[in-house]
C-alpha cells in the first residue's frame, strides 16, 4: 500500500545521485542532446553513429523568437530541418507563435474622387 508522506514532516527527502543522458533518434540516427545554460532554450545535438561523419549542430530560438539550427539544411536552404522538427515535436523548443495580422491594410481601390458641383 502506498502512503502519502506528511507534508509537516521535517525530514529532508532522500536525494538519489546518478547520471542521465538525453538522446533523440532522428530517422534512425541517434543524437545526444546537451542544453546550454541560456535564458531561451538552446541545444547542442551531436550525432552518435560511428559510421557517419561526426556532426554537431546547435538548435535554439533566435532573436526573432523563431527556432533556428546551425545545420546546412536550415542555414543554406532555410528549411525547418529534421533537428528542429525533432526538438519541436519533443517539446524541447517552443513552437513559433504566428504573428498577429495587422488590422491596418492598405486599400487596393483608388481613393474616391470628390465631386464638384
Ligand atoms: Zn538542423
Amino acid at each position: 500500500m502506498f502512503t502519502v508522506p506528511d507534508p509537516r514532516c521535517s525530514v529532508s527527502p532522500v536525494v538519489r545521485h546518478g547520471s542521465c543522458r538525453l538522446l533523440v533518434h532522428i530517422n534512425g540516427t541517434a543524437y545526444s542532446l546537451a542544453r546550454f545554460a541560456t535564458a531561451t532554450p538552446a541545444w547542442r545535438l551531436t550525432k552518435q553513429s560511428p559510421d557517419d561523419q561526426p556532426a554537431s549542430y546547435i538548435a535554439a530560438v533566435n532573436e526573432h523568437g523563431l527556432p533556428a539550427c546551425s545545420c546546412p539544411d536550415h542555414q543554406v536552404r532555410g528549411a525547418q530541418c529534421k533537428h528542429l522538427g525533432a526538438l519541436l515535436a519533443a517539446g524541447l523548443l517552443p513552437a513559433p507563435v504566428p504573428k498577429a495580422r495587422s488590422r491596418k491594410r492598405r486599400s487596393r481601390r483608388a481613393p474616391a474622387q470628390a465631386v464638384k458641383s
